[in-house]
């Protein structure tokens, strides 16, 4: 048999066309996709249940994703305790991915102009309202708080809303991104590490954040390890991590921290600033990023910063309550320059995807991020592991 390069493309060419099932007329993976899908139906305060639906159809601008995981956010855990939006009966996860299993005829590039086809994996970001100005891609104009997301949506008769599910339908008009070169633990990762893109971005506008920048990052849950393993694909390298747990500050370092300082350690803030200062070979910080939804760490972090540094405050993610300075000594005397930071937008979504690949090139662990993994089923467990504080991030990752 003469096979010459010419027909093995043939054939290649034949074979991929036979596995997107282009001759289908809504491109269907062919055959696999089950007629009902599990989701996990947030019924009451601190009870999921599994609840099987029958598998919509997809329109000519949806696209039907079968789900690989989603990440457990702070505001999951908020919603699970307590139903602060008033939202139940709801399906939750909005830090989910998965791969496209069909798609609508109109569907044929995702919200950055990249080709989509079956088979590519993705993640959604906001769902487009009529203020054009979260709708605009290239305009870097507003963040994406008050828009909807996929994953806090109230629950209507499709009920695929969220991504605690087997299954996702993404409705015409959502942003959609292709990260089919991302693995799964980064695609997890993306939606909290975008909020940190944000805040890098909101810290570069001060002018302040420079290659040689002594940055001091108070607060290592998994906002302020993300933020510090940013600052290091960024090229900054004088890095101080200040917490109270020995743990998180190992981790910490492992991010790309190279001097922590434990808080419970020193009493008092004049300690703690002195210590900070040590940190620094006795200088203080040029730049502080402020990432504990503490009042208390909000009040000490302007001690940390030098005349005419700079500070984001970005961990009140929801009302922490008042904090205690004082206008003179902390902001005028000091001259120092302050910007606040929450969630994103959606330049900063697709600045992420590089970030994560950055990351893995210089070899930050990044998907250690993850502690903990729980099936589906498992649901009620990951969010209580959440809410008790323990781990890094919790994930639903679906067989
Ligand atoms: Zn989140």
């Amino acid at each position: 048999m003469d096979i010459n390069s010419s027909n093995i493309e043939a054939i290649v060419r034949q074979v991929l066309s036979d596995m997107k099932g282009t001759q289908a007329p809504a491109g269907t993976a062919g055959g696999s996709i089950p007629s009902s899908a599990r989701v996990a139906m947030l019924t009451g305060l601190e009870r999921f249940e599994l609840k099987e639906y029958p598998m919509p159809p997809v329109g000519d601008d949806d696209i039907l994703v079968k789900v690989e995981g989603c990440g457990v956010c702070g505001t999951d855990a908020h919603e699970f305790k307590r139903d602060p939006f008033g939202l139940i009966p709801v399906a939750l996860g909005h830090e989910g991915t998965g791969e496209i299993v069909k798609m609508g005829k109109n569907v044929k590039k995702d919200s950055a102009g990249k080709p989509l086809a079956v088979g590519d994996k993705v993640v959604t970001c906001m769902i487009f309202k009529d203020n054009p100005d979260i709708t605009m891609f290239d305009l870097n104009k507003q963040n994406v708080g008050g828009a909807d997301v996929y994953g806090l949506l109230p629950d209507d008769d499709v009920h695929l809303n969220g991504w605690f599910s087997d299954y996702i339908l993404v409705r015409g008009g959502s942003t959609v991104f292709n990260v089919s070169d991302l693995d799964l633990d980064s695609r997890i990762l993306i939606e909290p590490c975008a909020v940190l893109i944000h805040a890098v971005e909101r810290a570069k506008t001060t002018g302040i954040l420079r290659f040689n920048s002594r940055v001091v990052v108070q607060g290592c849950g998994p906002i302020g390890l993300i933020c510090i393993a940013i600052l290091r694909t960024m090229g900054i390298e004088n890095i101080v991590a200040v917490d109270g747990e020995a743990k998180r500050l190992e981790f910490a370092k492992l991010m790309g921290a190279d001097h922590v300082v434990n808080f419970k350690d020193h009493n008092g803030i004049e300690a703690l600033t002195s210590a900070v200062e040590n940190a620094f070979g006795g200088y203080l910080a040029d730049f502080a990023f402020q990432c504990t939804g503490s009042p208390i760490a909000h009040s000490n972090i302007y001690k940390f910063i030098r005349n005419g540094g700079g500070l984001c405050e970005l961990g009140f993610f929801i009302n922490g309550g008042d904090a205690t300075i004082n206008p003179h000594f902390d902001i005028c005397a000091k001259e120092i320059t302050t910007v606040g930071s929450w969630v994103y937008t959606l330049r900063d979504y697709a600045t992420t995807f590089d970030f994560l690949k950055r990351a893995k090139a210089i070899g930050l662990p990044i998907e250690k991020l993850i502690t903990h993994k729980y099936p589906l089923e498992e649901i009620n467990e990951a969010l209580k592991t959440n809410l008790k504080m323990e781990g890094l991030k919790i994930a639903i990752v679906n067989k």
